[in-house]
């Protein structure tokens, strides 16, 4: 048997980026109006209120709206 003889490879130095949770106040409350206006569209638009008329919005979200479990058809 062999001993081996390779040597360690020094890891490179890596250096985590510092993130303001201040600043980010806005992007949140971007994000969460954007996620309550899927989770309308996905959970109660019917039709009756959206901008196409008619259930062009609720065809497109019928498959998310059955994997959640909305009552449906
Ligand atoms: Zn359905």
């Amino acid at each position: 048997m062999s001993q081996s003889t390779a040597t360690p490879i020094a890891a490179p130095a890596v250096q985590v980026p510092v993130v303001p949770l201040l600043q980010l106040g806005t992007w949140v409350v971007f994000f969460g109006l954007l996620a309550m206006l899927a989770i309308f569209f996905v959970s109660a638009d019917q039709g009756a209120i959206s901008l196409p008329a008619g259930n062009a919005v609720h065809e497109w979200v019928h498959d998310a709206r059955h994997l959640l479990g909305y009552p449906c058809h």
